[in-house]
């Protein structure tokens, strides 16, 4: 295995170049073997070897980890300095398909960047990120990577004593909306557009071929995230931290702070502690990703036109295609989870559907994946609704439309591959910390297999499709740090 390290190749002020902090007694919790292989790692066979690579007690040769500097607005308010304050970068893997992987540890000591904080991270976050992010995948959610977690040995103190731990995370790039917006509140150009250039070899290559590249990078990373936000919204994702700096220009998801998925519809349903005003509702999530890209778009100005009003003209006129854009990924899937074709009316009628949701709780993924069986049989999906004349309208329109627009055979298989029947429910991912806190780690890795294939209906594992009983429900989600 080969480490190349072209983001430490960039001139210093993008990073600190730091080894991590090791940890005192380090054991593997877990690690991601199909995932290993993809990347192609030459590992270690025994477990004591693994939990010191991935703890950063030992670095594998040609590895030279360093923190990212970067900056970022945080609910609004622009904070100029903040950066990897707890993680390393041990540098990127190319494997034989020519697939490029950063690989970073999390929880791994203090960097320059760390302000504050000790560098670490408790053991729940590191389940939760773990859990979500391998779900995500599974989905099809474009998306950070699990490769491994290890427990430290050490505490970590928060409000209370908690055991630490470290994910080592893979991604196509690491380079944040907060990582320009570095460069650029200190009105470094140069650096700014070596940042992208490096995004554009990295993650957007054909923006280079374009007649203006930076034009291009910024239309390319604002597809990715219209993709990402309608794929977000078709699962029932918050992710509660929309942060410029948690928001990659890959266009993955990224930072599985406050995240949670929605049980019960509620368009406007906020989970994270420290989101007092909504700022990132579920419904919200769209146009927040907007106002980032809007961030990211003032970052390049400089780069997109000598002329600085032409260049903010064509940025604008970029980012004005990003709701447009957004809306159709989001009619497109919405339409594929009721089986039918991406029109408009077939839209109206998956939003009818929404509706229906809201007015009675409905689960939002047992409703779907209900669904897609309820052309045979439509009492299982029907009895999730207030037994009145609105579902059952519902349902007549939907088997008129599914006849009407040719998709009656298609559908089944068109909705089972676009609503999963097991999601990271809040609770589950709970239950699974709170073992894993007390040393018993079988649900975690329970439940990190059942979502390894979100799509199978598993009638084995039938209980983690269950939404949370009452006393079970999980209202407000912590960050983490
Ligand atoms: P996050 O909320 O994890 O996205 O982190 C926001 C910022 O705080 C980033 O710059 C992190 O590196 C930093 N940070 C979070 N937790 C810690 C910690 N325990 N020690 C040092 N820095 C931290
Ligand atoms: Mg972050």
């Amino acid at each position: 295995m080969r480490f190349i390290n072209s983001y430490a190749h960039l001139p210093e002020v993008f990073f600190q170049r730091i080894d991590p902090e090791p940890a005192a007694a380090p054991s593997l919790i877990r690690l991601n073997r199909p995932l290993a292989d993809r990347l192609e790692l030459d590992l270690p066979g025994n477990d004591a070897d693994l939990a010191a690579l991935f703890s950063g007690n030992r670095l594998l040769p040609g590895s030279a980890p360093i923190a990212q500097a970067y900056a970022g607005h945080q609910f609004g308010q622009f904070v100029p300095q903040l950066g990897d304050g707890r993680a390393h970068l041990l540098g990127e893997v190319v494997n034989g398909q020519g697939e490029r992987f950063d690989i970073q540890l999390k929880g791994s000591g203090r960097t320059r960047f760390s302000r504050g904080g000790d560098g670490r991270s408790p053991l729940g976050p590191v389940i939760r990120e773990y859990v979500v992010s391998e779900a995500m995948h599974a989905m099809g959610i474009p998306t950070t990577r699990a490769l491994a977690m290890a427990s430290t040995g050490q505490p970590v103190f928060r409000e209370a004593e908690l055991p630490g731990a470290v994910l080592t995370r893979v991604a196509s790039g690491f380079v944040r909306v907060g990582t320009f917006e570095y460069f650029a509140a200190r009105r470094m150009e140069d650096a700014v557009r070596q940042l992208a250039d490096h995004v554009i070899d990295r993650n957007h290559p054909a923006a280079r071929k374009a007649d203006n590249p930076y034009l291009a990078l910024f239309e390319a990373v604002c597809e990715a995230q219209a993709g990402l936000m309608a794929k977000w919204m078709c699962v029932g994702f918050v992710h509660g931290v929309m942060n410029t700096d948690n928001t990659a220009v890959s266009g993955e998801t990224i930072d599985f702070g406050p995240c949670a998925f929605i049980d019960h519809y509620d368009p406007e349903v906020v989970f994270s502690s420290i989101d007092h005003f909504g700022r990132y509702a579920f419904n919200r999530q769209p146009s927040i990703m907007a106002w980032n890209l809007a961030c990211l778009g003032g970052c390049l100005i400089p780069l997109l036109d000598e002329d600085e009003a032409r260049a903010h003209k064509a940025g604008e006129k970029v980012l004005e295609q990003f709701i447009p854009a957004f809306t159709d990924h989001y009619r497109q899937g919405l339409c594929r989870k009721i089986g039918l074709p991406g029109d408009d009316e077939s839209f109206n009628l998956a939003r009818r559907l929404l509706d229906l949701m809201r007015r009675d709780g409905t689960d939002f993924t047992n409703a779907f994946r209900a669904l897609s069986a309820a052309q045979t049989d439509p009492a299982p999906f029907a009895g999730l609704f207030a037994p009145d004349e609105e579902i059952r309208a519902w349902l007549d329109d939907w088997r008129a439309r599914l006849a009407l627009t040719g998709a009656a055979d298609t559908a089944r298989e068109t909705m089972r591959s676009a609503n999963p029947a097991f999601i990271p429910r809040n609770h589950r991912i709970e239950q699974a910390i709170r073992a894993a806190e007390h040393g018993d780690f079988t649900p975690a890795n329970k439940l990190i297999e059942v979502l390894r294939r979100p799509y199978d209906d598993q009638p084995e594992n039938a209980e983690y499709a269950a939404p949370p009983r009452p006393e079970e429900r999980v209202e407000q989600t912590f960050c983490g740090t």
